[in-house]
């Protein structure tokens, strides 16, 4: 038995509850969470804009310790400290052997074809395969990847999901090279991981747009060179004006809505990129003309968990933590318990604070 934070209806507050985990099958561990990032899609998923089968429990960015583990489990062992990737490629589908393991066709079913638990005698899934608001979890093997175990694990879980699909879409998706200029639109735990990203890669102009002023501070703190608060300014004009009036090499819109997106394209310049990072509703539509599409001649790019490998890409994350180029403490601006999962979604959705992390 094991306490866990389940959501059964779309926008219905989430429910602390007794979990029993299955046994692994043969190809799944368990493991026990040290800690879980609060992130915008387990937001999504809770008002149902994210579809995933319900009951479930929530949450996908986390690291903990194996448990236990199948008899055919080869990756780990029990007592190694792991992250959770929320994406677990198969290496067997067309998109794993195109050489895209974030887009992975089986994972999803795979996690949902096996074992995992029950609530009062009901089926529940774990969210994204991870379900990391909870004591412990059951996974498939290789939903984890196994780290050092001098890797804090409240770093390793933003490393989960926030860092890794950050920084791997400035890496990864627009391949942001030296002398670049870009503006990142919303600045929650992966915008902010997007600027720092954008200063790793040595781009000569970060502008950073959000809301909220602790969000533009720390964006400042990470290497944004501007900072463009929407609610009094355009940030089109604004991060035009930053760029010599033709607007970003690459935008990177992290809020996933329509209005958004919008602005990120309007404000690439001709030839950009915009990367649309944020995980939007399928309702919400965005209209281009089919004049500017060509002559502004943009590349309009949607990036799905960094365009990352966890097998590949956690490691390569941990060693610019490791350079102290990566910077996450600042990142967390709470730490709460599983009770409060609940109130920190509440925040979240009021854009309240920056990373609220639960600890176990
Ligand atoms: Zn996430
Ligand atoms: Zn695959």
């Amino acid at each position: 038995m094991t306490r866990a934070v389940l959501v059964t209806e779309p926008n219905a507050p989430v429910e602390l509850v007794d979990l029993v985990l299955d046994d692994p099958a043969p190809d799944q561990v368990r493991v026990r969470l040290a800690a879980a990032g609060v992130c915008h899609s387990d937001l999504s998923a809770r008002a149902g804009t994210m579809a995933w089968p319900r009951p479930m429990v929530l949450g996908h960015e986390g690291a903990g310790v194996v448990t236990a583990v199948g008899s055919e489990v080869t990756r780990v062992a029990v007592g190694d400290h792991v992250i959770l990737a929320w994406n677990q490629p198969c290496r067997a589908c067309f998109w794993c052997g195109k050489g895209e393991p974030w887009l992975c066709g089986n994972a999803t079913s795979d996690v949902l074809d096996h074992p995992y638990g029950t609530v009062a005698g009901e089926r529940v899934s774990p969210f994204l395969g991870a379900g990391a608001f909870a004591e412990e979890t059951l996974l498939l093997d290789r939903a984890v990847v196994p780290i050092a175990e001098d890797v804090p694990l409240e770093t390793a879980a933003l490393i989960g999901c926030a860092v890794t699909t950050g920084v791997g879409a400035v890496q990864k998706a627009a391949a942001v090279a030296e002398g670049d200029t870009v503006a990142v639109i919303g600045c929650g735990g992966v915008g902010l991981s997007v600027v720092q990203g954008a200063r790793i890669a040595g781009a000569s102009r970060i502008v950073a747009v959000d809301l909220k002023r602790d969000k533009l501070e720390l964006a400042e703190r990470f290497g944004a060179t501007d900072l463009v608060d929407a609610g009094g300014t355009d940030p089109v004009k604004a991060i035009k004006a930053a760029t010599g009036g033709h607007g970003a090499d690459h935008v990177f819109e992290v809020l996933g809505r329509s209005q958004t997106i919008r602005q990120a394209f309007s404000a690439t310049r001709r030839g950009g990129t915009t990367v649309v990072v944020g995980v939007g509703s399928a309702q919400d539509k965005v209209e281009f003309s089919a004049m500017e599409l060509f002559w502004m001649a943009r590349t309009l790019v949607g990036c799905v968990y960094g365009n990352a490998d966890p097998d590949v890409d956690f490691a390569r994350m941990l060693e610019l933590v490791g350079d102290g180029r990566l910077e996450l403490d600042e990142l967390v601006t709470d730490r709460v318990g599983l009770d409060d999962v609940g109130a920190a979604l509440d925040a979240m959705a009021e854009g309240r604070g920056i990373r609220t992390v639960v600890t176990f």
